[in-house]
């Protein structure tokens, strides 16, 4: 961390400088050092010299735009999406996919050894099956440019909206949905939603597809009731959207960032979609979480389950279950499963979802992860296997402790973000909680998340780590 005054940095707002790249940031910038302070730049990949000018100055780095790449890496190729400097949702189109999972792999392996105090020389990361095409769920900004509506993803480091026209990591139905509604939207002249006045309708459009039914769910996010030329607009997407299952209205007055609101209005079909994961049929609320990337979800629970080492005896729970995705695939492994999950449409799918599978093992708790863990300890529950899934903020001091009292032989923790994982690792270390396996699976090619499973064992006394 450089620990200067701004005015002191030793770049200047305006320079250009030839800089060589060392490594990436958390977000798929570049990065390079200039006398100790890091300069972040968009673009440039590891071993390059580029050109940049910097264009902002931050409280712990600077910030260049690329002007010119003077010796460029052999992993640089020419982007596959002509959107790619303009749109803010992918950041490694300027590399290949090798690149892209080399920084990726390494950043979990930073995170672990620097914030975590691992001591790991690699970190394994399994490519995802298909790099492009593979998102099932789109969620398009609405905005007016021009007078005219427009729909897409917001440019780098901005709210201004970018018509991308095709996304290419998208199925295709994601961006004919867009279609027909901006259209219907410029006939009818509806407004979209403006952030700063909290004035006009439509705010997001949001897909989500089923991989393997190919059932298309389309919810448009308005800060309204109702919309105009409602039936219109439904008999234009089921003419031009291939299998479209269902159409929703999520009503969302609120201002903020959220992009869905609470409530849903169902237009067409029965409200939820259906899909097929690991062999078990899920039925998804909209407002339920699912994994985005099919394929690559179904390789990272068969993976961290066959890491977990199941004898068929276990008695596990699900922290952050969703629609029961993974405990529904741990009941078929273990004695007895319990998810718990904050969401209640999600935990109403995920009874369900059992219901469908006829699966009798699995119970679930609508509930935060911190309360209904204390719940579980509190009631001598002692579970052999906890699996967590958190969001990106990962579990906090009180989910830690409930977990270390509950003292399962076994944590599987599948996270998103490898800053929060390498943190938690740390305090489950703390409470006796050795890291056992670590491996990274790239769930989003091209954009900058990656997913990572790690198991965690209770300490057997005198015991190193990995
Ligand atoms: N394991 C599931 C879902 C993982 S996403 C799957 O793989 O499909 C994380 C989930 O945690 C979401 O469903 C979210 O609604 C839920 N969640 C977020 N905060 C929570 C909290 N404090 N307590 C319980 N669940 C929470």
């Amino acid at each position: 961390m450089f620990h200067v005054k701004q005015s002191e940095y030793p770049v200047r707002l305006g320079e250009v400088l030839d800089l060589t790249i060392t490594g990436y940031t958390s977000e798929g910038q570049g990065v390079a050092r200039v006398e100790g302070l890091a300069v972040f730049v968009r673009g440039a990949i590891r071993g390059e010299t580029v050109r940049a000018k910097i264009v902002h100055l931050g409280h712990t780095a600077a910030y260049g735009d690329l002007l010119e790449v003077l010796v460029p890496s052999p992993h640089r190729v020419k982007p596959g999406c002509p959107a790619a400097s303009r749109c803010g949702g992918c950041v490694f189109w300027h590399m290949d996919y090798e690149e892209e999972l080399s920084a990726k792999s390494q950043r979990v392996l930073d995170a672990l050894n620097r914030i975590g105090g691992a001591n790991l020389e690699h970190v394994d990361i399994v490519p995802s099956p298909a790099v492009t095409g593979y998102r099932n769920k789109a969620q398009y900004p609405v905005a007016m440019e021009q007078g005219k509506a427009v729909a897409g993803f917001f440019r780098p480091r901005s709210h201004q909206v970018v018509d991308v026209g095709r996304c290419r990591i998208q199925g295709s139905a994601a961006d004919r949905a867009k279609d027909v509604i901006v259209r219907w939207m410029r006939e009818f002249h509806v407004p979209a939603y403006d952030e700063k006045t909290h004035k006009g309708l439509v705010r997001h459009i949001y897909v989500r597809t089923a991989s393997a039914t190919g059932q298309v769910m389309v919810c448009l996010v308005v800060n309204g009731d109702r919309i105009p030329q409602e039936s219109t607009l439904v008999e234009n997407l089921l003419k031009n959207v291939d299998n479209l299952g269902t159409v929703l209205l999520s009503i969302h007055k609120k201002p903020g960032n959220a992009v869905l609101g609470d409530k849903f209005v169902t237009l067409y079909g029965p409200g939820y979609l259906e899909d097929t994961l690991c062999g078990l049929q899920f039925r998804l609320s909209p407002r339920s979480f699912y994994q985005v990337n099919h394929d690559q979800a179904e390789q990272l629970y068969a993976g961290a389950l066959e890491m977990a080492k199941l004898t068929g005896q276990e008695r596990a729970v699900d922290l952050y279950c969703g629609t029961g995705t993974i405990s529904l695939v741990l009941a078929k492994r273990v004695k007895e499963v319990i998810g718990v999950e904050i969401i209640e449409a999600a935990v109403a799918d995920a009874w369900e979802n059992a219901r469908r599978n006829g699966i009798q093992n699995a119970a679930f708790r609508c509930a935060d992860a911190s309360k209904a863990a204390q719940d579980l300890a509190a009631e001598g529950k002692k579970p052999d296997v906890i699996v967590v899934d958190p969001p990106r903020k990962g579990v906090d001091e009180q989910v830690a402790e409930a977990m270390a009292e509950m003292a399962p032989e076994k944590i599987v923790y599948i996270s998103c973000d490898p800053a929060t994982l390498a943190r938690d690792v740390k305090r489950l270390g703390e409470r006796g909680y050795a890291l056992k396996q670590v491996r990274a699976y790239d769930m989003f090619p091209r954009c900058a998340h990656v997913e990572t499973a790690a198991v965690l064992q209770k300490k057997l006394p005198c015991e190193g780590e990995l």
